[in-house]
């Protein structure tokens, strides 16, 4: 490989918004066989947005002043349902966070839990009788959470995301280029298939927690096979740091651009497609 070859690479791929670190990323860019997305913030906009609430207020202003503790997207989704419909938020009297799952918060003297069917089973509360409402949002890719207030189940939330509109195109791309392309999430099964469905991913790994994920690269490596992952957030940068080449969002979290090897500005999808065109070209040139 000529250095200066290498380095036209890099310069081109910079000049439309694709940023390695270094040309030898831009070499091992040539040989991937398979491509892991994150979902929220990577194939959608990571704003999501309340789409509906089944419940009475009291349990809906107890909610938001629950998810007021918390950053997550989702929690920042009710905060904002709430106050939009002029709700007067309480002070939180003590909060845990349990990361993929939800949270469980003490407010106005009262026990919520607010999360998935895991995080409410495993503290004694049957979810069956809200099943058929939750499977109803998750088939249309909403991610639905459940409420329970002192110990009783009392409503359900779905929060939708928007897909990035680039993102079916892009994964359209990187099929025809030979590439295995693969989701990777936390949020439950049915959703995250919905999703997938809607941008033509056909291989999906759901309920993921946030310190596997690393893992899941690990997996597809593990199958002889050279990996991309793409994240944006904080509990991507292991995975991201893994694989053999970490792609942040530009618009993402500072702690994913530092641990990826290339950063994709503006967060575009379609640019993933041309670096590895470029880095074909590239090659060829060396050759
Ligand atoms: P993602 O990978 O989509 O960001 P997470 O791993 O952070 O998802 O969370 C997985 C699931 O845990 C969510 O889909 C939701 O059901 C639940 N969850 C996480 N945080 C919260 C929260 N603050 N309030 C309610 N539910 C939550
Ligand atoms: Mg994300």
């Amino acid at each position: 490989a000529t250095p200066t070859s290498i380095m036209v690479g890099t310069g081109k791929a910079a000049e439309s918004g694709i940023l390695f670190k270094g040309g030898e990323h831009l070499e091992k860019t040539h040989q991937l066989d398979a491509i892991i997305f994150d979902k929220t913030g990577t194939l959608t906009k990571g704003k999501p947005e309340v789409t509906d609430f089944s419940g009475d207020e009291d349990t809906l202003q107890l909610l938001a002043s629950a998810e007021k503790g918390s950053e997550h997207p989702l929690a920042e989704a009710i905060v904002t349902y709430a106050e939009e419909k002029q709700l007067q938020l309480d002070k939180v009297e003590a909060f845990e966070a349990i990361p993929g799952h939800g949270i469980i918060v003490k407010v106005n003297g009262k026990i919520l839990i607010v999360g998935n069917r895991k995080l409410l089973q495993d503290n004694g509360i049957a979810t069956s009788e809200k099943e058929e409402l939750l499977n109803s949002y998750e088939q249309q890719g909403k991610t639905a959470m459940l409420i329970a207030v002192d110990g009783k189940l009392n409503g359900v939330i779905a929060v939708a995301d928007t897909i990035k509109p680039s993102a079916t195109e892009a994964v359209q791309q990187l099929k025809a280029q030979g590439l295995e392309v693969i989701m990777l999430t936390g949020d439950n099964q049915t959703t995250a298939q919905a999703i997938a469905n809607q941008v033509g991913i056909d291989q999906v790994f759901a309920e993921v927690l946030p310190e596997q994920k690393a893992e899941k690269v690990k997996e597809v490596q593990l199958q002889g096979k050279t990996v991309a992952m793409v994240g944006d957030g904080i509990n991507d940068a292991p995975a991201l740091a893994i694989s053999d080449i970490g792609i942040a969002i530009g618009t993402g979290t500072e702690v994913a651009i530092e641990a990826a090897d290339v950063t994709i500005l503006g967060g575009e999808l379609l640019l993933i497609p041309k670096a590895i065109k470029l880095s074909h070209a590239t090659i060829r040139n060396i050759r």
